[in-house]
């Protein structure tokens, strides 16, 4: 199955931090295979824009070095690196000063869509939405692309939003979770709400418990500082598996529009329980062999920070009441695997009679083998009786669509396609980001009070012992964090 490509409307692109690590990894290959695909128009263009000196044809050598390391560049034609390299040019600019904007301004078409990704820190945010619109550099039609985190709590969180709210409508804000742009996390919505199948039974009633799992083999690695400030709860929960949780519990939209499904969204994360302390559990991975601990990667001894984190979550509203969800994830596990499992019930009677559990357990992989998987019960083949046995319905996406259908496209520039395209549904707005930190924020702040110290955990484990019992406790288990 070929997938279909709709060009997007010619484009402007402004990348601020246009030679960093983002850019050169995931931005810039990005765009390239939207090029290659057909989905980039011709007369689109890209703007790098940082502070370091460079031409533009220092710029083009830069994105062609980007390009061969991480973009694929054999799935083009001959020659379609030079077209794209054409579309390239490069600004240097400071965010914080006047350097350079005379230049972008002198750049810059009126007759195509404007975009602005500021792939920076956060701290620069503010300087450049003011910048920007005192050189006139914006229209009523621009959109700004802003990078994760978004914020470290509430009040970060709505200093962001009211810097940006100066000079920009909610609807020009792209808030960027990458999570969201994976080809399984929108399968999801076409999967609960394409199929007549699942709704029906997508509720306490039939659902015993949700597991939401994104487990990752590395460690810190280079970025040990800045996760030593921030921890599994701020880098991985308030986000990704947050946005994973509301998609799974959330109402059905009235329609698949931008603001109905972000409305649900938001719901979901109002009707969160505040978690206990006991359904909690934090861990820092140990040494393995030459691989320091959690610990020594980040330089700090008495380092409190979880790189590892399991909870229980409760959502108060008629759907899910009684409902548990378990969500975990963690660095230096066992297998790097996403997957959503939702657990049905068992049945109210058998008639079989036969000991052993046969409940039925919908498995949605995000990473790696994107793909369904549906439990079911049937016979075990063969004479002697009527024994059963669960076997998976499997539906591997790149099996079932062929090369073309799964997980050819990035997040990064499926997501960027939609901010051309004006389309903001795959996108945090600021209320629900906003809410999403005033849930996480009176968690971060207990474990502060009460000087909280993580588990250990083996590097290569599933996760701290802890967690097991978290969910033994409840007579449950986890699934097992396989490849
Ligand atoms: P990075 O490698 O440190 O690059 C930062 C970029 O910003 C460089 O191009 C830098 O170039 C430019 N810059 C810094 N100060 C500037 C200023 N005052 N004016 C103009 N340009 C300036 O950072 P990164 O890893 O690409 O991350 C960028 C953003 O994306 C961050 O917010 C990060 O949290 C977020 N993010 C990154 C990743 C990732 O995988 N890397 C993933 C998720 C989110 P000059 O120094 O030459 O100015």
């Amino acid at each position: 199955m070929v997938s279909r490509v709709i060009p997007v409307d010619p484009f402007d692109l402004v990348i601020f931090g246009g030679t960093g690590d983002l850019a050169r990894r995931k931005i810039l290959p990005g765009l390239f295979r939207r090029f290659c695909a057909g989905q980039m128009p011709k007369d689109a263009r890209v703007i790098g824009a940082a502070r370091g000196d460079m031409s533009s044809a220092e710029y083009r050598e830069f994105v062609a070095e980007a390009v061969a390391e991480f973009g694929g560049e054999g799935a083009c034609e001959d020659g379609t690196l030079d077209g794209f390299l054409e579309r390239m040019e490069f600004v240097t600019i400071d965010a914080r000063g006047d350097t350079g904007w005379t230049d972008l301004v002198t750049l810059m078409r009126d007759d195509v869509v404007r975009a602005f990704y500021f792939s920076v820190g956060p701290s620069l945010f503010g300087d450049l939405a003011e910048r920007l619109t005192k050189h006139g550099l914006t229209d009523a039609d621009s959109r700004i692309v802003v990078e994760k985190p978004f914020g470290r709590d509430l009040d970060t969180a709505q200093a962001l939003n009211r810097d940006l709210a100066k000079h920009f409508d909610e609807r020009q804000i792209y808030r960027i979770d990458h999570y969201l742009g994976k080809e399984t996390v929108q399968n999801l919505m076409a999967v609960r709400f394409g199929n007549m199948l699942f709704e029906p039974l997508w509720n306490s009633q039939y659902v015993d418990h949700i597991q939401i799992t994104v487990a990752e083999t590395v460690g810190v690695g280079g970025r040990g500082e800045y996760y030593d400030k921030s921890g599994a709860m701020r880098d991985m929960v308030q986000n990704h598996l947050m946005q994973l949780l509301c998609l799974i519990a959330m109402e059905p939209p009235s329609k698949f529009d931008p603001d109905a499904v972000r409305d649900e969204k938001l719901k979901v994360i109002r009707a969160l329980d505040a978690v206990v302390p006991h359904h909690i559990v934090r861990g820092q991975y140990e040494a393995e062999g030459g691989d320091p601990s959690y610990r020594e990667a980040v330089g700090d001894a008495r380092s409190r920070t979880e790189s590892y984190i399991a909870m229980k979550v409760g959502i108060s509203n008629w759907r899910w009441a009684g409902t548990p969800f378990y969500l975990r994830t963690g660095k230096r596990l066992k297998a790097r695997s996403s997957e959503i499992v939702v657990v049905f019930k068992e049945l109210n009677h058998s008639i079989f009679g036969e000991a052993g559990e046969h409940r039925n357990e919908l498995s949605i992989r995000l990473q790696p083998n994107e793909g369904i998987t549906l439990g079911v019960t049937i016979k075990e083949p063969g004479p002697g009786g009527m024994r059963l046995m669960n076997v998976p319905l499997d539906m591997s996406f790149a099996e079932a669509l062929g090369p073309d259908g799964a997980d050819q496209t990035d997040a990064y520039e499926r997501l960027i396609m939609d901010v051309i395209r004006g389309n903001q549904t795959l996108f945090m707005r600021g209320d629900e980001v906003e809410a999403a930190w005033a849930w996480t924020d009176p968690i971060i702040h207990g474990w502060e009070a009460r000087g909280d110290v993580p588990k250990t955990y083996d590097a290569g484990s599933e996760g701290p012992v802890d967690a097991v019992q978290l969910l033994a406790r409840d007579t449950r288990v986890w699934r097992k964090v396989t490849p």
